[in-house]
């Protein structure tokens, strides 16, 4: 860009109102100067002609006059008729030149001495130039045409400059009148033009000094101005939707980062952020704090019978319970999943925190109506204190998990307080679930079977095949405690191949050995099912081992087949397909009915030992058994009687049309070995009492 000049520069200082008013005031002085001179130089024209044209009408008559005299070289005639002209005051002289030019005659009102100089002039001839002040005219004589001499009439200029100086004297008044008008024009002009935009200026100076985009520039005019004030204030109604719709996306972003979205509770960020300023205040007034880590009981198998929905839905009832029961000082965290912490301030003693637990437990317990389902929960708990248990966040929640995960194993629905011991306890199972990965290849499993006998001719019609770990240091552990182990570690795989695969060789064994086929059941976890080639993976075993799979019966868990229906119909029908048979284990603990079962292609039902258990003592147990086996012979369902040990409790489960059981009262699980000298016997005299158990005595179960 090219420098601007100095002047420029100035003038671009001035603020806008200056600028308008200095552009229309020099604009009218430059209009009125031009034409005032144009004026002045016309008049000064026009009066200059004027006096000429009469001047040389003078000189014209007094040629007339003067002619006789000089033809008849009459000088005093001559003289007499030039100072006629005298009559007229502007006529400072006359002369009269002859044919020759030669001064004939001549008048002046002025001096002798000045009257010679102007004689000089006219004698030198040198035409009517120089002639100072005055303004000559000359005239020719004419007599029939010829000329005869020459009247020069000198004017003075008084009368013109007169003239024009009151001519100059109205121009000046017009001009000042004018510019008083234009200035007063231009102020008026310029507030029209300058206020909207000063105004402009001065909203935009407050929306930047004051950051406030709801304020608003007024417009007064439909101009371009205009314009642009509408357009500003667009900008900033743009500017204010904008910011508003950032300020709620901001809000929802520490909405996210702080809170869990489907609770509202703090999460795990903001809870550990509040526990550190907890423990920092806890640790300088040497107060005593307990951390809470609380866990709902079967919440998986909740989420798979009723859904997901349901299972959030009872996961924010949960919440507000737990936001209930704590004070507003003290705050609860959704962890992820079923999981809440939270801490409790200057508990003081232990015994404070066993109360805050109790009511906890009492308050979440709870039958909870959800959507028309009724959904029963507990909790368990684990608490760790401050500062005994640890000093840090991180050592009390981990404290606090492991008292949790104690209080689960320990029957769940209740609290623990952390020990230094149940370290010692996960520690071991750590190291179980190291050692159970070298189980398989070392060959330490086992298969132990247990005999399923008919109600109506009391044969032996199968049996189920239950794994055992046979560890170098600790014996026989029975699959209750590494289940569990191998699920979390993914181990359950290859054991649960394992064991069909053992299954199938031990009852073709049998058969090679000239026995009846018998329908061996085999639990699969429910890891196992999920994967997606289970069906295909039953299917290889079979082949290869060469077992009839009609003699195959696989036994589910009703939390594994509610788990996503549509992929578990289709894996049981490509087993049914097989002629695989499916049991439902456990049946009556979970949350699944008769009805929803009816959806899925299965055979048997196995009614869980908990309730054969009790059948003989409680009303209740006895009336959900009567209520199932009825249900399930509508059906056309098999069922079993799972863990019945007594001869007491096989009557009642016989007269209720049960058609298998198993249970200590036949055989506890055995050994291979053990399990074909029962059978052996059994087949020699087919009975329904407890003789069988007496006549495979010494083959109890080591794990039992
Ligand atoms: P389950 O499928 O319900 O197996 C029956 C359990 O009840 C067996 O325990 C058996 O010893 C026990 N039992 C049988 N009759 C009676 C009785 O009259 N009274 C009582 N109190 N108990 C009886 P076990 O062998 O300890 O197995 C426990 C659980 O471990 C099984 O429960 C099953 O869920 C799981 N399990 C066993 N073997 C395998 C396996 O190979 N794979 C998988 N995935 N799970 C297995
Ligand atoms: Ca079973
Ligand atoms: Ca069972």
């Amino acid at each position: 860009m090219k420098p601007l000049s100095p002047l420029c520069r100035l003038f671009c200082a001035f603020p806008l109102r200056q600028k308008l008013m200095a552009i229309t005031l020099l604009t009218s002085a430059i209009v009125l100067s031009v034409a005032v001179s144009a004026l002045i130089v016309n008049e000064t024209i026009t009066s200059r002609r004027a006096i000429r044209e009469e001047l040389l009408a003078l000189a014209d008559i007094a040629g007339k006059n003067a002619a006789a005299a000089i033809m008849f070289n009459d000088q005093h005639a001559a003289n007499e008729t030039l100072a006629g002209l005298s009559a007229n005051p502007r006529i400072i002289g006359a002369y009269l030149l002859d044919q020759d030019g030669r001064l004939f005659a001549s008048y002046h009102l002025s001096g002798e001495a000045e009257a010679q100089m102007w004689r000089e002039k006219l004698n030198n001839a040198d035409s009517l130039r120089d002639w100072g002040h005055g303004f000559p005219v000359a005239k020719k004589i004419l007599v029939d045409g010829k000329p005869v001499g020459t009247v020069v009439i000198h004017s003075d200029m008084v009368e013109l400059h007169k003239k024009l100086r009151l001519f100059l004297g109205v121009v000046a008044m017009i001009m000042l009148a004018s510019s008083a008008l234009a200035y007063l024009l231009a102020r008026w002009l310029q507030g029209l033009i300058s206020r909207p935009v000063m105004e402009l200026a001065t909203a935009m100076k407050r929306v930047s000094t004051e950051k406030n985009y709801a304020l608003r520039a007024t417009a007064a005019s439909n101009d371009e101005i205009g314009d642009l004030i509408g357009g500003f204030n667009e900008m900033l109604g743009e500017i204010e939707a904008r910011d508003e719709i950032l300020k709620q996306r901001q809000e929802h972003l520490q909405l996210l980062a702080h809170f869990d979205t489907l609770t509202r509770l703090p999460n795990r960020m903001l809870f550990n952020d509040r526990l550190t300023q907890a423990l920092y205040q806890a640790g300088r007034t040497e107060q005593k704090m307990a951390v809470m880590f609380v866990d709902l009981d079967h919440f998986k198998d909740i989420n798979d019978t009723f859904g997901h929905r349901i299972g959030d839905l009872l996961l924010e009832l949960v919440a507000v319970r737990l936001q209930h029961i704590i004070r507003s000082c003290d705050t609860v965290a959704r962890m992820g999943g079923d999981e809440f912490t939270l801490f409790v301030q200057d508990v003081k003693t232990a015994e404070n925190a066993c109360l805050v637990a109790q009511k906890i437990g009492s308050e979440l317990a709870d039958l909870y109506l959800i959507e028309g389902k009724e959904v029963f929960v507990t909790a368990s708990i684990g608490i760790a204190l401050f500062p005994e248990d640890g000093m840090t966040v991180d050592e009390l929640l981990r404290c606090a998990d492991t008292a949790m995960y104690q209080a689960k194993e320990n029957g769940k629905n209740h609290f623990e307080f952390y020990s230094k011991e149940m370290n010692v306890r996960t520690s071991q199972r750590l190291e179980m679930q190291k050692h159970l990965c070298q189980a398989l290849e070392r060959d330490e499993l086992e298969l132990y079977y247990q005999p399923k006998v008919a109600v109506a001719s009391g044969r032996v019609t199968g049996m189920e095949a239950l794994v055992r770990w046979r560890h170098p240091d600790q014996g026989m552990i029975p699959p209750g405690r590494f289940i569990s182990l191998a699920e979390e570690s993914g181990l359950i795989i290859r054991l649960g191949e394992w064991v069909l695969r053992s299954a199938c060789q031990q009852v073709m064994a049998w058969q090679a050995e000239g026995y009846e086929p018998l329908r061996v059941a085999v639990n699969v976890s429910g890891y196992q099912f999920r994967r997606q080639n289970f069906a295909a993976t039953v299917a290889g075993i079979v082949a290869e081992t060469g077992f009839d799979p009609a003699f195959l019966e696989l036994e589910l868990t009703e939390s594994t087949i509610m788990r996503n229906v549509e992929a578990t119909v289709g894996t049981l029908n490509a087993l049914k397909e097989m002629g695989v048979h499916i049991a439902i284990d456990d049946f009556g603990i979970g949350y699944s009915s008769l009805s929803q079962l009816k959806r899925f292609p299965i055979d048997s039902l196995k009614i869980d030992r908990s309730f054969i258990c009790n059948v003989t003592s409680s009303k209740d147990d006895l009336a959900i058994v009567v209520a199932i086996i009825a249900m399930a012979r509508s059906l056309g369902l098999k069922i079993i009687a799972e863990g019945v040990e007594t001869a007491e409790q096989m009557a009642v489960i016989c007269e209720q049309g049960c058609h298998e059981m198993q249970g200590y009262h036949f055989s506890r699980p055995v050994p291979a070995m053990k399990f074909i000298e029962f059978l052996r016997r059994r087949e020699a005299a087919p009975r329904l009492t407890g003789d069988l158990a007496a006549a495979v005595d010494g083959a109890v179960d080591h794990a039992a």
